[in-house]
């Protein structure tokens, strides 16, 4: 780091306050600060070059120097800079994403309603849920349930869905009606001898013991992300979302996909929800979206969704919510050119092909003493490191060895991210082979550095 008083190293710890970010530590260390992009690099301030293997926040598809999206954002810019949705008013960029949006959809989807962030769209579907129950005749549904180690943000709402310590400690949270269910990590927490589908059947039997204790009627939704992101890429067991979505039926149960990690592509195919089978009413979407290059997020909602939302607001007179910018009509034309990009270029195909290659050269270190458990699908992956591989338990404190391996990775060129002691890989969807074995290469020297 420069050190010198006017650096921008310097000016950083004077003036900017980081989330997730030790504050004390920060002082110390200082930031890394990235200057450029270059497909799946980066350059920081004194020309030194990363593959970027988290792709920024799990979200720059396209990579981070694609022109037709600066092209796009410019030539709206010019049109027209802003406008909104609320009441009647609505703009041609929004029309067409939200056109797209519903008809790129797994699933029957009725509608699309835009937002700026993950936190915000899993705030609103939460809002939305309760609304429809007051709707349905039914004020008692707004219970919400979802799960330990699960990522849905950071408001008030969505950081109480959240199930990691560091969103609710000193933040008084969860806030009331939201409970959380197991984590599906069979590796970490399936029993001795227990097989993944059994230990799918105890979970989804967990749940259902959840629901009757708490009361099937005061239920309303599951949340869930096809795979668990933030929580370290937790890739669910044999027939779990198949046993889970039958107990919420039985119950009728709304279910929420948060795909705003595994949508656009991440997985293989274009919605984590494809990639598992899962069924939702409401989808969740941001993140690859946009590849982030502009903040927006969408909720899909399904006819049983904007029936009653639309007879309520008759009743009432408005649904009363929405966002300034929400769908603001740059980031609409910045995701809908990203989107066009993903189909084009067969981005879900390259994260299929490619990522069997990730998956692949990542599997080949599980006998290396400090991996514990690879697992990912797709381009979406991570090696949880051990002390004691027979004993699954950390080296030294949990996550010191994670955080070590990390660091190592960014003085070999990579930028990575370690939740714990699991290093997580989310590269960009147009990374090539050769660049895979860039990027784990770097992991594989950053492994016998901590060795
Ligand atoms: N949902 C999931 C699955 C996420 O991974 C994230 C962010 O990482 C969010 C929601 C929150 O999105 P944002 O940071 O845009 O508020």
């Amino acid at each position: 780091m420069d050190a010198r008083p006017n650096s921008p190293e310097a000016r950083d710890i004077s003036y900017h306050m980081h989330g997730y970010t030790n504050a004390r530590k920060h002082e110390e260390a200082g930031p890394l600060v990235i200057e450029k992009g270059d497909g799946i690099y980066v350059e920081d301030l004194a020309g030194n070059r990363y593959i970027e293997a988290m792709a920024g926040l799990w979200s720059v598809a396209v990579g981070f120097s694609e022109k037709r999206l600066v092209d796009a954002a410019v030539r709206q810019m010019s049109k027209l800079p802003y406008y909104h949705d609320f009441g009647s008013k609505s703009h041609s960029p929004l029309i067409d994403l939200a056109e797209k949006l519903v008809q790129m959809a797994p699933v029957p989807m009725s509608k699309a309603y835009f937002t700026n962030s993950g936190s915000e769209a899993n705030d609103t579907a939460m809002k939305m849920i309760w609304y429809r129950s007051n709707a349905i005749g039914q004020p008692a549904r707004k219970k919400i349930i979802s799960r330990i180690r699960g990522y849905h943000g950071v408001t008030i709402a969505s950081a109480s869905l959240t199930g990691l310590p560091n969103n609710h400690i000193s933040f008084d949270l969860p806030i009331a009606n939201v409970l959380h269910t197991a984590t599906p990590h069979h590796w970490r927490e399936g029993l001795p001898n227990e097989s993944e589908e059994q230990f799918s059947s105890r979970l989804a039997d967990d749940l259902e013991k959840l629901i009757l204790a708490e009361g099937p009627e005061t239920i309303a939704a599951f949340f869930g992300e096809p795979i668990m992101g933030a929580g370290g890429v937790i890739v669910p067991p044999a027939r779990y979302w198949e046993k889970i979505q039958a107990v919420l039926s039985k119950y009728d149960i709304l279910l929420v996909a948060d795909e705003v990690i595994c949508g656009f592509g991440r997985t293989g195919e274009m919605f984590g929800s494809q990639t598992f089978g899962i069924r939702p009413d409401i989808m969740v979407l941001s993140k690859q979206i946009s590849s982030s290059y502009l903040p927006i997020s969408a909720l899909l909602i399904n006819e049983k969704m904007f029936e009653p939302i639309a007879d309520e607001s008759n009743r009432i007179g408005t649904f009363g919510h929405g966002f300034t910018g929400g769908g603001h009509p740059v980031a609409a034309a910045v995701a809908f050119e990203n989107l066009k990009l993903i189909e084009e270029r067969d981005l879900v195909g390259n994260a299929r092909r490619v990522g069997a290659h990730m998956q692949k050269r990542l599997r080949e270190l599980a006998s290396h003493p400090l991996v514990g458990e690879v697992r990912g699908v797709g381009l979406i992956a991570a090696v949880e490191l051990v002390g004691d591989k027979a004993n699954k338990t950390p080296w030294e404190t949990a996550g010191a060895l994670g955080g070590l391996v990390n660091c190592f990775m960014q003085q070999n060129g990579v930028i990575s991210r370690n939740m714990g002691d699991a290093v997580a890989f989310c590269p960009p969807l147009i990374i090539t082979e050769p660049q895979v074995d860039e990027m784990i290469d770097a992991f594989e020297r950053s492994l016998e550095a901590a060795a």
